[in-house]
C-alpha cells in the first residue's frame, strides 16, 4: 500500500482505462476521485468499490472537462473531501473520425477541449498544492496518436500530439521541485471509445465491423492484440514509485509495437 496518505485525481475515470487506473491506485493506499459521465448507480458502485479497496476515501466529480469552471470546481472540491491531489491523471478523451473537410466543427472543438484544454486547466489548478509538498505525478493519457497519425482523425491525432508537448514543457518547468510529468502513450485498447468508433469507422471506408478491427485498428499493431487495461494501471503505478522518479517529460509508448515502425 504505497500510496497510503496519497490522494488521487483522474479525469475520464468513470469506465476503461480511467477506472483501471482509479483501481489500480485506490488498491495501494490512494483516496481517489474519479469523474467522467455514466450511469448514476454504476458511478456510485464504483465510488464504493474504490472507497472499500483503499480503506480509505473515494469521491466523485461531475464536472465536464469542456468547461474551465467546472474543472477549477472540480480539483477545489477534490481538495476539501480528500486533500489536493498529489497525483494528477489526465485521462479524459473522445474521437470522431471524419474525413477533414466534412469535420464538424463543434466535433473539433469538443476534442480539443475534452483532451488538450482540459490537462491545462488541471494542472494549472493543481501544480500549486504539489510544488508546496515538493511531491507530484501528473499522468497525461496520450496515445500512439501523440507520436503518428492515422487518417481521419484530424481532431484526436492533433489535441494527442499537443499532450504529448504539454507533457514535455510542464516537466521541464517543475524537474527540480520533485514533480514527475508524463505521457502514456497506448495502442488500441478494447474499450467503449474503440468500440463506438466502429460505426464511422464502417461508413468513412466503407468496411465491415470485422474489416475495421482486423484490417484498420490492429493492422498496424504488430502483436495483433488489444493492449489491456491492467497494463496501463501498471505503468501509471510504476510512475509513482519513488524508483520512477528520474522519469520525467517522457512519452511512454505501450502499443504492442505500433509506433516502432
Ligand atoms: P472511455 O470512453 O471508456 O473513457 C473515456 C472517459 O472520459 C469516460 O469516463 C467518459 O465519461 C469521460 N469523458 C468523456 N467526455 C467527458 C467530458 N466532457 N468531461 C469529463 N469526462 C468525459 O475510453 P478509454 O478508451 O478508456 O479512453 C480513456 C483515454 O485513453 C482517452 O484519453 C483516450 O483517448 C485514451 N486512449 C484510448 C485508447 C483505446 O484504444 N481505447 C488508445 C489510446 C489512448
Amino acid at each position: 500500500m504505497f500510496l497510503q496518505g496519497k490522494t488521487a485525481l483522474i479525469t475520464g475515470s468513470t469506465s476503461g482505462i480511467g477506472l483501471g487506473y482509479a483501481r489500480a491506485l485506490a488498491a495501494e493506499g490512494a483516496k481517489v476521485m474519479i469523474n467522467g459521465f455514466g450511469d448514476t448507480e454504476g458511478i456510485k458502485e464504483n465510488v464504493i468499490h474504490l472507497q472499500q479497496l483503499s480503506g480509505t476515501g473515494a469521491a466523485y466529480s461531475d464536472a465536464d472537462m469542456t468547461k474551465p469552471d467546472q474543472i477549477r470546481a472540480m480539483i477545489a472540491d477534490c481538495s476539501r473531501e480528500l486533500g489536493s491531489p498529489d497525483i494528477l491523471i489526465n485521462n479524459a478523451g473522445i474521437q470522431h473520425v471524419a474525413p477533414v473537410d466534412e469535420f464538424p466543427e463543434d466535433k473539433w472543438d469538443a476534442v480539443l477541449a475534452i483532451i488538450l484544454s482540459s490537462a491545462f486547466h488541471t494542472t494549472k489548478a493543481a501544480l500549486p498544492a504539489m510544488k508546496k509538498a515538493g511531491w507530484g505525478r501528473v499522468i497525461n493519457t496520450g496515445s500512439m496518436h501523440s507520436l503518428v497519425a492515422s487518417p481521419y482523425k484530424s481532431a484526436y491525432n492533433a489535441a494527442k500530439h499537443g499532450l504529448a508537448g504539454f507533457t514535455k514543457t510542464i516537466a521541464l518547468e517543475v524537474a527540480t521541485q520533485g514533480i514527475t510529468v508524463n505521457c502514456i502513450c497506448p495502442g488500441y485498447v478494447w474499450t467503449s471509445l474503440v468500440e463506438n468508433q466502429i460505426p464511422d469507422t464502417m461508413k468513412a471506408r466503407g468496411l465491415t465491423r470485422e474489416q475495421v478491427i482486423n484490417d484498420v485498428l490492429l493492422a498496424n499493431q504488430p502483436q495483433k492484440k488489444f493492449v489491456q487495461v491492467d497494463q496501463l494501471a501498471a505503468l501509471a503505478l510504476f510512475l509513482c514509485r519513488d524508483e520512477a522518479s528520474a522519469i520525467t517529460g517522457t512519452n511512454l509508448s505501450v502499443d504492442g509495437g505500433w509506433t516502432a515502425q
